[in-house]
């Protein structure tokens, strides 16, 4: 059984639906009331993904507020994947996902020096009251290279499983391709074996 370690990115605007939608990932939970994430708050959730793979993915649901301050480039470092979150009935919530993106990708890219895989979800598409089109949300997903984007329901549950299921795949093509390059690279790099002098110490206390 191989187990792989995924971090994830859940950034956007306050009150978009990030802390709902974790939960809801993760617990398969929805409040109503609003409580503001202060900083930063971690979940993790373990999925089997075949008879011989598991994944653990971190959840890091990073509040709205961050993208001012300069704890972002920390809280970046090391993703693998990032979800930027909007919601369909607040428009500036849709505009700053651009700037979302362009702080992550500032600052943070996988370790071969390509741009974190970034899906964005359009929440609260239960709502009636829109303010954002399809279209627009098309274009800006093409131009500012996101790998997709889908409108979402927390409060309904709709394609939650759906939208994860995908950024994992993406995860996972890009976790081989890193694997063959990391594999290239021991090639070409001579390994340093420890000899038979070099026996690792027997562990344990002696007292
Ligand atoms: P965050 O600041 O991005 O973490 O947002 P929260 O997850 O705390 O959600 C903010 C508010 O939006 C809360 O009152 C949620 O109940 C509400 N909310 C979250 N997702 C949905 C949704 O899909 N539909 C509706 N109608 N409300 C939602
Ligand atoms: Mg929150």
């Amino acid at each position: 059984m191989t187990e792989v370690l995924f971090k994830v990115l859940i950034i956007g605007d306050p009150t978009v639906g990030k802390t709902s939608f974790v939960q809801r990932y993760v617990n398969n939970l929805y409040r109503r009331d609003y409580k503001m994430t202060i900083g930063v708050d971690f979940a993790l959730k373990v999925i089997k993904w075949s008879d011989s793979q598991n994944i653990k993915l971190q959840l890091w649901d990073i509040a709205g507020q961050e993208r001012f301050t300069s704890m972002t480039r920390v809280y970046y470092k090391d993703a693998h994947a990032c979800i930027v979150m909007f919601d369909l009935t607040q428009r500036l919530t849709f505009q700053n996902t651009v700037k979302w993106k362009k702080d992550l990708d500032a600052k943070c890219t996988l370790p071969d020096g390509t741009s974190v895989p970034c899906l964005l979800l359009a929440n609260k598409c239960d709502l009636k009251h829109r303010e954002v089109e399809q279209a627009e949300i098309e274009e800006v997903c093409k131009e500012h290279d996101f790998i997709g984007w889908t409108e979402i329901s927390v409060k309904e549950g709709l394609m939650i499983e759906e939208s994860m299921r995908f950024l994992i795949e993406e995860m996972m093509a890009k976790h081989s391709t890193l694997d063959d390059f990391s594999e290239s690279l021991r090639m070409t790099t001579p390994t340093i074996r420890p000899s038979a002098n070099d026996k690792p110490q027997a562990s344990g206390c002696s007292c």
